[in-house]
C-alpha cells in the first residue's frame, strides 16, 4: 500500500508517480496560486538547510537506481521519488 506523503491516506488505486493525494495536490496548488506558504513549523528545514540540491539528488539517482537494486519496488518507488524531486527543485518550488 503506498500512502500520501502529505496527510498519509491510502493512494494505492493512484498513479505510481503521484506522491500526494488528490486533496492535498488541490490544497498545494491553491497555496501556490494564492502565493500563500505554509507557516514556518510546518516546512521543516529548507533544502538549503540541508544541502538538498541538483548534484545531490542526481547522486542519489545514480545510487538508488534500480538497476543496481535488482529492480526491487523499493528501488523503483525511491528513484521515482527522486525524480519528482530533481523535477521539483528545477521548477524553482519553495516551502520556505
Ligand atoms: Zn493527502
Amino acid at each position: 500500500m503506498r500512502h500520501c506523503r502529505s496527510c498519509g491516506c491510502d493512494i494505492s488505486d493512484r498513479p505510481k508517480r503521484h506522491f500526494i493525494c488528490l486533496r492535498c495536490f488541490g490544497d498545494a496548488a491553491r497555496r501556490l496560486k494564492a502565493g500563500d506558504m505554509p507557516p514556518p513549523s510546518a516546512c521543516g528545514p529548507t533544502c538549503v538547510a540541508i544541502g538538498l540540491d541538483n548534484n545531490r539528488v542526481s547522486q542519489l539517482i545514480k545510487l538508488a537506481h534500480p538497476d543496481k537494486h535488482k529492480n526491487t519496488e523499493e528501488a523503483n518507488d525511491a528513484t521515482a521519488w527522486l525524480l519528482h524531486v530533481r523535477d521539483t527543485l528545477a521548477e524553482g518550488v519553495k516551502y520556505g
